[in-house]
Formats: structure tokens, C-alpha cells, sequence
């Protein structure tokens, strides 16, 4: 097993505890065990990391965009070759199937090819004038620093998907791990060292929000700030930036709420198993998870049935054939079971789950869990639960379908089923969200695929894809006069 007992920052290329020797504990979900104590950073590590950073950006950005990208290259190709080290990892902090965590390690090595190829493309725009013996352009330059906080789910593709373009377009790094999963972190910035990344331009700090995370936000050297979380963190980092002498730009990445509607004209076998994997999938930790399965009325009973039999064949656990593993923490299981029993207080029935998993305690495990008869306004309805939570709405037609799918504060995914290419391309129209699937899940992100939400679930960046160069770069506008008397 390649978890460590101690988990340090990675900072200078070097593994380093906390100044004063603080420390937390790490716990599995599998079964609540305490794996390593975690060096507990605040605005000290943040400073050290920083200068670390500040040293080495410089030169970062002048080595030339493909051979930035030959790094990532050969990060990919040593991701695969650790992926077994990685499945580890991400198996121990967050619990999930084997399967979905060896994903992970796949998913995260495709984008560094994908960004190993952007670094040879790295397009400008050369536009025309309306002035004589003018050429005007556009280059990308790197940022400077840019700090990633991170979410816990998908411990691996959250620090990947953040500092692989990041890199690529040449600025130096500094993640803050999420406190539960931080190990993942450091491993890759062994993994970036050893694929040839210079000393000092990726960093990972530990510790809690407000003690890790605030200094690093806050800090002026910081030129663009990329954090994927909740959309309640979102606000307060938009808000400590905004009040900082010296701005930066700001990527959202945050939750959803996200509608999984069933037409009359669906395959409701398809729809059924695909309603399962978008709810239950990474315990529906998920931001693109289907927490709204919206069925029109005259399938409502038939689609009902066939859910919950997929349902009642859900693998809960975390071994090979497993489907449905453990949320994060003790404190996460104990919020959801409070959640749904405040949903049926008011009125929610419990069609499947809504209970721990007995034998598998100590771990956190939550049965996979379907509710019905929630009002839509109703806080279950509207509030993002972040677990194997779902619940059934029925509706008479298409359009209060679309106003249901449209009726949260949320705009991440959708997803519709439907034998009908009119209805299809019209909720493609009218759902008001940053991705939308037909006859699929409600997930399904690449690394060439922009993603990202509208409402409060982003503020407008996409990541990863092409788009995500747009997060990571300034685009500066060249403006160059010559005069022909003079050749
Ligand atoms: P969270 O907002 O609680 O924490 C996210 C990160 O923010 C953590 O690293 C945390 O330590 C840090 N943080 C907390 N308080 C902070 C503060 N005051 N200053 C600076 N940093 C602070 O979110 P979470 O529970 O870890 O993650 C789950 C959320 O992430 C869900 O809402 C999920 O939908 C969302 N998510 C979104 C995407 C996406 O691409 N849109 C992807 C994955 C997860």
C-alpha cells in the first residue's frame, strides 16, 4: 500500500511538515481507520509555497509552449505507469470502487497528452487592420502563479485538471489539497519532478479552508485563482478577491442540481440504468450527478418500477464489482441521513435506501437512496446533497418538464430521454446549463470537452478542453506598425 503515515507538504520539490508541527488526521471511508496524520498549513506553508513559486515562474515561462507540453507528456506516460500507486491513493482518501478510481488515473494521463498537444498549437488570432501598414494580433501569455483549491471527490482529476493547463500555459502552481483527500496532491508533484518539471513551479499545501485556502487566495501575487468546489466557498473566494489591493481572475467550478428527465417516448430500461449510474456513481459525489429524475406522467409508474429494480441491484461497496462506495466522511453520511429524514418530516417517501449499509459500518456507506413526493421547492429539491441521494418528480408534459429541470439556483448538467429529435434539440434550447447529454447520463466530461456551469454553478470558464487555455493565459492584443519607406 503506498499511502503514507505522514502526509507532508510538497513544497520546492520537497516533502516538509508544518512549521510548528501541526497536524490532523486522515481517515478512510472503507472503514474509518486513521491512515497518516496531515501536516496542518496555514499562512506560513501558503508563503513558503509562494516564494517558491514566485522563484521559479519566471523562467517557467519562457521555456517554449511544446516543450512545456513534452513534460506533460511524459507525466502522462509515467501516470500510466503508476496507475496501480495512484489507484491506491485515490482508493484509500476517497474510498470509491477500484474501477473508478483507476479511471481516474486513465482520465487524468489522457489530459496531459491532450495539453501536451496544445502546447504546439497555443493559437493566437492575427486580424486585420483599417489602418495602413498595421498588423494587429493576439498572443497568449502565462499568468504568473495560479492557485487551485480543490474539491475531495475525484482527488486525482481535481489537482490534474487544474494544473495540467495551468502548466502548459506557463505559470508556476501552488494547489491546496482538499483536507480530506491530501496525499494525492503530493504524489503528483513527485510524479511532475520526475517528468522533468523544474524545481519550484508546482507546489501542494495542506490544512483546513480558512486557514490554507484564505491566505493563498488572498495573496497578491496570485494572478488567477482556480477553485472547484461548492458553490458556497465559490462566493466567499470571489468576495476575498474582489476586496484584495490587486485583482485576479477567478474560475468557479460548482455544484449542480442536475434534472435527468424521462420522456413518454423514452427507452425506460436504458433510462433506468443510466439514472442509477448518474445518481449513485462516486456515491453521487459527483457535481454532474442526477439528483432530479423528472418523468413525464404517463411513464411515471413503469420508469418507477424499472428504477427501482436497478436499484435494489446496486453493489454498494468499494472492492472490483463494486458500484456505489462510501461518502467521505462521518460528518457527510450524518448530514444526508439528516437530510432525508428532514425530507420525509416534510412530506418526501422513501422508495429505496435511506439508511446506512449495517455491515458494512464502520465504513461510511449510505444505501443507495430514491425519494418521491418532494415538493419542488422543498430544500431536498433545491439543495445540492452531494451523495447517493436522488429524487422522482412527475410531470404532465414537456414544458413544465423544462420549467422543473430549470427550477434551482443550479445550471451545471441535464440530461433528457427521448426517442424525439424535436424534443431533444429543444431542450438542448431551453434547459439553461453548462452540458447537456441526451439519451446519457447526466456526466460524461473529456479531457477536449469543455465543462463548466451557468447560475451558480461557474461563472462562465469551461475546463479542460482548448477553453480551458482561456483560464490559464492572458490574451494580449499586438498591435504593430511598419512603414514601407523604411524597408
Ligand atoms: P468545499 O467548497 O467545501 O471545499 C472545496 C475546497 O475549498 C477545499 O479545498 C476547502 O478546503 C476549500 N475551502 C473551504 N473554505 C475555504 C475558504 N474560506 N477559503 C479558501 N478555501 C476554502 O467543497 P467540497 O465539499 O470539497 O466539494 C464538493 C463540491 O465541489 C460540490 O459542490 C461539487 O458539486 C463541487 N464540484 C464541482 C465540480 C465542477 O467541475 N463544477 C467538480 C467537482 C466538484
Amino acid at each position: 500500500m503506498s499511502y503514507p503515515s505522514f502526509v507532508p507538504h510538497w513544497i520546492a520539490d520537497a516533502e516538509v511538515p508544518s512549521i510548528g508541527g501541526a497536524s490532523f488526521d486522515k481517515r478512510c471511508p472503507i472503514d474509518d481507520r486513521v491512515v497518516a496524520q496531515v501536516a496542518r498549513g496555514g499562512a506560513a506553508e501558503v508563503a513558503h509555497a509562494l516564494s517558491a513559486a514566485a522563484g521559479a515562474a519566471e523562467a517557467w515561462a519562457a521555456v517554449p509552449a511544446p516543450k512545456r507540453g513534452a513534460i506533460l507528456g511524459r507525466a502522462a506516460q509515467l501516470l500510466r505507469e503508476r496507475e496501480q500507486e495512484f489507484g491506491e491513493i485515490i482508493q484509500v482518501e476517497t474510498g470509491k470502487p477500484w474501477k473508478n478510481a483507476i479511471a481516474e488515473v486513465g482520465s487524468s494521463a489522457d489530459l496531459a497528452i491532450f495539453m501536451e498537444g496544445e502546447g504546439s498549437r497555443f493559437y493566437g488570432k492575427t486580424m486585420p487592420s483599417p489602418i495602413l501598414h498595421r498588423t494587429v494580433q493576439t498572443v497568449r501569455s502565462p499568468i504568473g502563479i495560479c492557485a487551485g483549491i480543490m474539491p475531495f471527490n475525484s482527488p486525482l482529476a481535481g489537482v490534474a485538471w487544474k494544473a495540467f493547463p495551468a502548466l502548459l500555459c506557463g505559470n508556476a502552481v501552488v494547489a491546496k489539497s482538499h483536507e480530506l483527500t491530501p496525499y494525492t496532491a503530493v504524489a503528483f508533484g513527485r510524479l511532475l519532478k520526475d517528468a522533468g518539471l523544474p524545481v519550484g513551479v508546482y507546489a501542494a499545501v495542506q490544512g483546513y479552508g480558512p486557514d490554507a485556502g484564505a491566505p493563498l487566495v488572498q495573496d497578491d501575487r496570485v494572478g488567477v485563482v482556480s477553485f472547484t468546489g461548492s458553490s458556497a466557498t465559490g462566493k466567499l473566494i470571489q468576495k476575498m478577491v474582489s476586496e484584495r489591493a490587486v485583482l485576479a481572475k477567478v474560475c468557479l467550478e460548482l455544484g449542480g442540481k442536475n434534472p435527468f428527465v424521462v420522456c413518454d417516448d423514452a427507452d425506460l430500461d436504458l433510462a433506468a440504468e443510466l439514472a442509477v449510474a448518474s445518481a449513485f456513481v462516486d456515491a453521487g459525489q459527483r457535481c454532474a450527478s442526477g439528483s432530479r429524475l423528472i418523468v413525464f406522467d404517463r411513464v411515471y409508474d413503469a420508469f418507477r418500477t424499472a428504477l427501482l429494480d436497478r436499484v435494489a441491484r446496486v453493489r454498494v461497496g468499494s472492492g472490483p464489482d463494486d458500484e456505489c462506495g462510501p461518502v467521505i466522511s462521518r460528518a457527510s453520511l450524518d448530514r444526508l441521513l439528516g437530510q432525508v429524514a428532514g425530507a420525509v418530516a416534510r412530506g418526501a417517501t422513501v422508495l429505496a435506501g435511506g439508511a446506512a449499509v449495517e455491515a458494512l459500518a464502520p465504513g461510511y456507506y449510505l444505501r443507495p437512496t430514491v425519494l418521491e413526493g418532494a415538493p419542488a421547492s422543498d430544500a431536498v429539491s433545491q439543495h445540492e446533497l452531494f451523495g447517493p441521494v436522488t429524487c422522482l418528480y412527475r410531470v404532465a408534459d414537456f414544458d413544465e418538464a423544462v420549467r422543473l429541470a430549470n427550477g434551482t439556483s443550479y445550471g451545471l448538467t441535464g440530461a433528457i430521454h427521448t426517442a424525439s429529435h424535436h424534443r431533444a434539440q429543444a431542450f438542448v434550447s431551453r434547459y439553461r446549463g453548462g452540458l447537456v447529454s441526451v439519451n446519457g447520463a447526466t456526466f460524461g466530461a473529456g479531457p477536449h470537452m469543455p465543462f463548466g456551469g451557468v447560475k451558480n454553478s461557474g461563472n462562465g470558464f469551461r475546463e479542460p478542453g482548448t477553453e480551458s487555455l482561456d483560464v490559464y493565459t492572458e490574451l494580449k492584443t499586438v498591435v504593430i506598425n511598419h512603414n514601407p519607406a523604411q524597408v
